[in-house]
Order: structure tokens, then C-alpha cells, then sequence
């Protein structure tokens, strides 16, 4: 059987992108969503127009008892989970001084707590087959940090420093755990963001232009082949952070 493949937000943006890519090539990809439930129709009614089947399952990851199911969805289907990816995550702008505990609760919950859970859940299983690979879609913001976005940051930056402590333990289970740190990508997590605001940022790249949500899934493909790379939080950001 191919590799078997749970995407986290895979309804919309860079998660619905990466689901899509890894389906046409071949792999059994379970695409989760939470709230999106007909974009993540959508994605696997395309797909089965092309022949290819997929799951999707809705949960929302930041809680424990919703992944959990996801994960013995999967199980039970399947029996054995090959790579995780982490990548559902909101964000936020406000002023420091404006967030609330609620604010910070929820950010941490769906940023973090999310991928902690889903880890957790998952690596049972890959230890067993002595195989995995884990990946974390974190932010240049967990590297660089943002200004009116720093609950964001810490979300990202705590995804970070899982990344590398699980690397350590999860090595001599030949279970890989990596972040890809996007730089700006075109998504929704962006409308906000004006031609200006686009300009400006585009001016701060050396590559020189937006990313696309394809320019990760390009990396995670890589990485989820890839097997002497670990603990590592791989940076496609058009060079935005060096
Ligand atoms: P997006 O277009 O806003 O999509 C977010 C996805 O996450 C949606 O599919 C959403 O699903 C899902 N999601 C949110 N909360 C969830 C929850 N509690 N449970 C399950 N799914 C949940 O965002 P994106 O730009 O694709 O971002 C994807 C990841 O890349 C995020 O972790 C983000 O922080 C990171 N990233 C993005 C950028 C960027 O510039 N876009 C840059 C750096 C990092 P539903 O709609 O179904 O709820």
C-alpha cells in the first residue's frame, strides 16, 4: 500500500494544496477540516472526478478528543499511519497589549496544542512500524518574530522547538520530525493583506515574489521521501529569513 498520509486543514489554502498534490501522486491522503466542510467536499469530489479517492475527516485538532477519533479513523481503516502533517493553524493581528487571554488560549490551542495532540496520537503507531516522518507547517515568524502578531509567534516558535526536542527522542525510532517555515503565501490567511501591503512585501524578497501554496507542498514532498533529514525547520520563504 502507498504511503498513508493525514494532512491537518486540508480544506482550504497550503493544507488543501498539499492534500491534492499528494493524492495525484499517489498516495492515501486523509485531508482533515473543521469548519470548511464544503471546500472539503469540493477537494475530494475533483479528485474522484480524476479517479482518485481520498478520506476526509472533520475534527477539530485543537481538541484532544477530536483528534484522537481522527486518528483512529485512520487507523482502522489503514492500520498504520506513515506521515503526519501538522498544518492546520490560524492567525492573528493585534497589538500586544490588546490580546486577550482568550485570544492566546485559542491561538496556542490550534497552533500548538494541535500538532502536540496529533503527534501524540500518531507516533504510537509509527514507532511500532519503526518508521514516520512528522511535518510541521510552522512560520518565518517562529524564527523571526512578527510585530501585532506575537501570540502567533509563540505558537509558531513552540512548534520549533518540538520539532527539534522530538527529533532527539524519535530518532532511534527512525521517526523523522521537520518545520517548514513558509515566508508570505498567497491564502486566505492573507486577505487582508493589500496590493501595498503585497508590494512591500514583495520588495523585502529576494526571490522577488509572493509564494505560492505549491512551493511548500514541493518541500513536503521532498521531505516526505527524504530519509537522513530531521530536526530541522526548513525555511521557503523566498528568502525572506537568512
Ligand atoms: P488558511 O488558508 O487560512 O487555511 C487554514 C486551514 O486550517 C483551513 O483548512 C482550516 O480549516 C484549518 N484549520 C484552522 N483551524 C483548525 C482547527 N481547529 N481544526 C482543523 N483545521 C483547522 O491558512 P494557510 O495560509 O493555508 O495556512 C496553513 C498553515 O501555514 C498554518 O499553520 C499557517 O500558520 C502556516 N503559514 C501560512 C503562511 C501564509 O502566508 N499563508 C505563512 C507562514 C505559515 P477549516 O476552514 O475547515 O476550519
Amino acid at each position: 500500500m502507498s504511503k498513508v498520509i493525514i494532512v491537518t486543514g486540508a480544506s482550504r489554502g497550503i493544507g488543501r494544496n498539499i492534500a491534492y498534490n499528494l493524492a495525484i501522486n499517489g498516495y492515501t491522503v486523509i485531508a482533515n477540516y473543521n469548519n470548511s466542510e464544503q471546500e472539503a467536499i469540493k477537494l475530494k469530489e475533483e479528485l474522484h472526478n480524476q479517479g482518485i479517492e481520498i478520506d476526509i475527516f472533520k475534527a477539530n485538532v485543537s481538541k484532544r478528543g477530536e483528534v484522537q477519533k481522527l486518528v483512529e479513523f485512520v487507523i482502522q481503516k489503514y492500520n498504520k499511519i506513515d506521515v503526519l502533517i501538522n498544518n492546520a493553524g490560524i492567525a492573528q493581528t493585534k497589538l500586544f497589549t490588546d490580546i486577550t487571554d482568550e485570544d492566546f488560549e485559542q491561538m496556542l490551542k490550534t497552533n500548538l496544542y494541535s500538532a502536540f495532540y496529533a503527534t501524540q496520537e500518531v507516533v504510537k503507531f509509527m514507532i511500532r512500524e519503526h518508521k514516520g516522518s512528522i511535518i510541521n507547517i510552522s512560520s518565518m515568524h517562529g524564527k523571526s518574530g512578527a510585530s501585532c502578531e506575537v501570540h502567533y509567534s509563540i505558537s509558531k516558535a513552540g512548534i520549533d522547538g518540538m520539532t527539534k526536542a522530538l527529533a532527539k527522542e524519535l530518532g532511534p525510532s527512525n521517526i523523522r520530525v521537520n518545520s517548514i517555515a513558509p515566508g508570505a503565501i498567497d491564502t486566505d490567511m492573507n486577505k487582508n493583506l493589500t496590493e501595498e501591503d503585497w508590494n512591500m512585501l514583495i520588495e523585502e524578497t529576494p526571490l522577488m515574489k509572493k509564494g505560492q501554496p505549491i512551493d511548500i507542498t514541493r518541500c513536503v514532498k521532498w521531505l516526505i521521501e527524504d530519509e537522513f533529514t530531521t530536526g530541522q525547520v526548513i525555511s521557503v520563504d523566498g528568502g525572506m529569513v537568512i
